[in-house]
């Protein structure tokens, strides 16, 4: 599908970094009969970035209302690209949030579910024991079940929006590095395999986004991180494909990496069904194992994994009914800010080179309102939403490097 670059062109734009928010905003530029070149370093697919796997979460219970308003738009875009692909991209299991009294931000979350009118429904840890086989949670435990939530099949969002890039016009060439930006009213992007000209390039590339970033004189404090994703077997077949999603929120009493090297952020067990792999439970730990730099990911993995540690603990404490031991390992980046919302935003001075980054763990589900956004910003159409507080600005306590150009 994808091809090898020709090396020369002029392109309305030119997006760098083919995951999802990439494929996302390349798909809505080409959409709107923008001529697009969507460049990826790697051959497609890959398992390098953070978008590759076969599941993501998609919820409205956020603490932050925008993100919740975001899933408004973002959920029935999900829903289109389905019926204009014939491919179900998306299945409704609920979300569980945990917490233990007097933790984390379960009050606004159940709030914001309920303030947009959805089904949600109140739990104890043991109404949680009587509903589901397997699970293990003291009344000490407050839930609640957000209905809508569920899981996006994130390998066919990727393909799935990939190819509707292409059906419209777009063109994708992978193999190929973007190397070099050169601003100006035409921006020049030189890649491995030649140069390109485009009125705007917009760089969603993930954990890459840091080194791609200094040569354009910025320098926002993000930090990338190694997640581990473990697949944990049922000791009784089939005890647990009907559990939803669920995340266990500041449970970092209990739950936390000794002498993290970024203390202060969110401490969350989440796990989904793993339908990839039948007879597992997936889960993950949000608060990631160590920062790492996106090239040298597994150069890291030979220490102590503080992560799989602790949800191998929160196996043993809640989920009596897995075997302790992952059964699969697989690795995926996280690229955070220390606030941990995204950075949206155009180059202070080179208002044609637009950023999308800094997805903090949580920017999948919102990807198709995230390629709106971004066409919108680069291509100058009014703004769907207030984009403050995902501004390059908030960092400008941080010192910028001097511009090289
Ligand atoms: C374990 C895990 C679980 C997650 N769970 C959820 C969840 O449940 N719900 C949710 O909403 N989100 C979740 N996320 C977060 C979500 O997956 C990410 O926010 C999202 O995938 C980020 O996508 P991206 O396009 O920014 O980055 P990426 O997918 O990394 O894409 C960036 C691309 O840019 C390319 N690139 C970089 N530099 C260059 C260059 N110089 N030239 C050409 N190409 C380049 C890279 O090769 C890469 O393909 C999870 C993430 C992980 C790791």
């Amino acid at each position: 599908m994808a091809s090898s670059g020709t090396g020369m062109g002029d392109y309305d734009c030119l997006v760098v970094g083919a995951g999802i928010e990439g494929c996302a905003t390349a798909y809505q530029l080409a959409k709107r009969k923008y001529k697009t070149l969507l460049l990826e370093q790697f051959p497609l697919p890959h398992s390098r970035g953070s978008s590759h796997g076969h599941s993501r979460a998609a919820r409205y219970a956020y603490h932050d209302k925008i993100y919740a308003d975001m899933m408004r738009e973002a959920f029935p875009m999900w829903y289109h690209l389905e019926q204009e692909t014939n491919t179900t991209l998306y299945r409704q299991t609920g979300l569980l949030i945990l917490q233990e009294p007097s933790q984390g931000s379960f009050e606004a979350r159940l709030q914001t579910v309920k303030d947009l009118g959805l089904q949600v429904t109140q739990l104890n840890g043991e109404d949680l024991n009587k509903l589901y086989s397997g699970v293990q949670y003291s009344n000490d435990h407050k839930v609640f079940l957000e209905h809508k939530a569920g899981v996006l099949m994130a390998n066919k969002c990727l393909t799935s929006l990939q190819n509707r890039f292409i059906h419209f016009g777009g063109k994708i060439h992978s193999e190929e590095q973007m190397r070099e930006i050169i601003p100006g009213n035409m921006v020049r992007v030189r890649t491995n395999k030649g140069e390109y000209r485009a009125k705007s390039v917009i760089l969603t590339v993930g954990p890459w986004a840091g080194q791609v970033m200094k040569p354009l004189g910025l320098n926002p404090p993000l930090k990338t991180w190694r997640m581990n994703v473990c697949y944990f077997k049922e000791k009784q077949p089939g005890t647990f494909p009907e559990f939803p999603i669920f995340a266990e929120l500041a449970c970092n009493n209990r739950y936390i990496i000794p002498n993290h090297k970024w203390p202060g952020h969110l401490a969350v067990v989440y796990g989904l069904p793993a339908h990839e792999y039948p007879g597992m439970y997936k889960m993950g730990y949000y608060t990631g194992n160590e920062a790492v730099p996106p090239d040298e990911r597994d150069k890291f993995a030979q220490g102590v994994q503080w992560d799989i540690r602790i949800m191998q603990k929160y196996v043993r404490d809640h989920f009596p009914g897995l075997e302790d031991e992952p059964a699969i390992i697989e690795q995926c980046m996280y690229t955070k800010t220390p606030d941990e919302h995204f950075i949206l935003d155009k180059h202070p001075v080179y208002p044609n080179i637009v950023f999308g980054c800094g997805f903090s763990g949580h920017g999948f589900k919102l990807a198709p309102v995230i390629g709106k956004i971004l066409c919108e910003l680069a291509m100058g159409l009014p703004q769907s939403y207030d984009l403050q507080m995902f501004s390059l600005k908030r960092f400008d306590k941080q010192k910028r490097l001097p511009a090289k150009l």
